[in-house]
């Protein structure tokens, strides 16, 4: 009962029921910890939605109750703060000890679907793991996951998500002293790469044997009754990645930091550092400041993701056969599939994109065509694919005034109707359904800068809210949101994005 000064809203606690099995399950994998007090800690952004998702009581978390939680003041009952160990190859060259140097795992909650989900702080301070960084992250970097990463959930794509970003009143020193701010990152494990390759480094076969019998359980459960679990573990683990990746290169996304520390086991996009959609189409598009050599360029992602697997195969090639040969050659194998699998759902996602639903053993080439007239025609790749459907409408303009030289694409055009014919699909039934997977709003360089410039320097939140309303359904055009699908305006400076969050 309550009693009578009480109202009932003072009465809803934000509750998070916690089970934390990765806690209880991998203790080689993690040191526990705190974060660091924020000193006046204010929300930025709750993310209500999300909220719902995972069960919990939108209203009762963004609060003060919850952004007690958010900053890390509090730890809520039930939680368990850790810090995770893992290993990886950063830009190819190998570091055994990474591990969350500025994130803190809370615990896990089991959302409204079933779905075990982490609840992970960013940028909350110092663990174990932090070597000579600060464990905090600046607000710029902060909201520039939040927006990227709903943007990518927006698309379809499998993605960590953001539950809030929350400043906190302390200073991070940077190029410049910055407002210090904290993500609340939700995703389905942080399990990567880099996680086996930290129990591998260390020699220990029957840690990495743990690790895998609880990403099984945890990811894959089917795969426990295959013959051999871990084989079919890292069939299930190549497909996942396999499909994300084609995911991006259909979207014309850039991760920019495609390190084994980065690649999650479950199959979603984690760390949005340095990535960026591209504008004008160009195979070798490279954002990150720090990527010298394009080993992270657009077309190379395909090759890093077989690359980033096989060091996952590396550590679980002594369980798939007692004679050490003959598991190396299983494994060889399933490596040199991924490849096949990846332009299998790079193929899918193409052909959908320019209306096919047939297959045909030329459609490869006729969309390998189109990338090369966008290339010579510095054509905005996202507008072209969706000014596609206008086109079987009856407005070839709007494509073709997107591209420099006009007749290349005619030429195109022309074969691209002729395969259409072949399929008999009613024009408007195609459009249509080109409209459902052809973007018309990304979260655009320049309309992200512009949201975290404005957040930075003046407190203004409004930007970053009107972005994140237009890229939270970016296929359904908005009368009078025109400004958010162009293209940003000519420079000769070309885009550079930062790593550190
Ligand atoms: P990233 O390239 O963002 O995936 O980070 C690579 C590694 O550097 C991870 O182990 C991070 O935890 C660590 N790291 C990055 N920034 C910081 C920081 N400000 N303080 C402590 N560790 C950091
Ligand atoms: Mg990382």
């Amino acid at each position: 009962m309550l009693d009578s000064t009480e109202t009932k809203e003072d009465n809803i606690q934000p509750h998070f029921k916690f089970d934390n099995s990765y806690a209880r399950s991998l203790e080689s994998f993690f040191k526990f910890c705190q974060a660091e007090p924020a000193v006046a800690p204010q929300m930025l952004q709750f993310n209500h939605a999300l909220a719902e998702e995972l069960g919990l009581d939108p209203l009762a978390l963004d609060s003060d109750a919850g952004l007690a939680i958010f900053s890390g003041n509090v730890a809520p009952e039930g939680s368990e703060p850790l810090a995770q160990a893992y290993a990886g190859h950063q830009f190819g060259g190998f570091s055994p000890q990474l591990g969350d140097g500025r994130a803190l795992l809370l615990g896990e909650v089991i959302d409204t679907q079933q779905r075990r989900r982490d609840i992970q702080l960013k940028g909350s301070g110092r663990t174990p793991f932090s070597r000579g960084g600060d464990g905090k992250a600046a607000i710029g970097p902060v909201l520039r996951e939040y927006l990227i990463g709903e943007g990518m959930h927006a698309l379809g794509v499998p993605t960590t998500r953001a539950l809030a970003a929350v400043t906190t009143g302390n200073n991070v020193y940077r190029e410049s002293l910055l407002p210090g701010a904290i993500l609340t990152r939700v995703s389905s494990s942080h399990i990567r790469v880099g996680t086996f390759q930290y129990g591998s480094a260390r020699g220990d076969e029957g840690k990495v044997r743990e690790l895998a019998d609880y990403a099984i359980k945890r990811h894959y459960p089917d795969t426990a009754d295959a013959e051999n679990p871990y084989l079919a573990f890292f069939d299930a683990v190549s497909d996942a990645q396999a499909s994300l990746v084609a995911h991006w290169m259909n979207i014309g996304f850039i991760h920019g930091v495609m390190n084994t520390d980065n690649m999650t086991i479950s199959g979603e996009t984690i760390d949005y550092g340095p990535c960026a959609f591209m504008d004008n189409f160009a195979q070798g598009t490279v954002f990150s400041s720090i990527d010298q050599y394009g080993r992270y360029a657009y077309a190379n992602q395909p090759v890093i993701l077989s690359w980033n697997l096989t060091r996952l195969a590396e550590t679980l090639v002594r369980f798939i056969d007692p004679d050490k040969e003959k598991a190396i050659e299983i494994m060889t194998d399933r490596v040199e599939r991924i490849q096949p699998l990846y332009e299998k759902y790079w193929l899918a996602g193409m052909r959908s994109k320019i209306g096919l639903t047939t297959e045909d053993p030329l459609d490869k080439k006729l969309i390998n065509d189109l990338l090369e007239v966008m290339e010579k025609g510095h054509a905005d790749f996202t507008l072209v694919f969706r000014r596609l459907s206008q086109a079987l409408r009856g407005d070839s303009d709007a494509v073709r005034n997107l591209i420099e030289e006009p007749a290349a694409f005619d030429a195109w055009a022309q074969r691209w109707r002729e395969r259409l014919e072949q399929e008999g699909v009613a024009t408007e039934t195609n459009a249509q359904a080109m409209d459902r997977v052809n973007p018309i709003y990304i979260p655009r360089n320049h309309k992200v800068e512009e949201a975290l410039a404005a957040a930075t320097e003046q407190q203004d939140m409004q930007p970053f809210s009107n972005l994140l309303a237009v890229i939270s359904h970016p296929f359904d055009e908005i009368v009078g949101k025109e400004a958010y699908a162009e293209p940003a305006p000519e420079t000769n400076i070309p885009y550079r994005t930062f790593c550190g969050t």
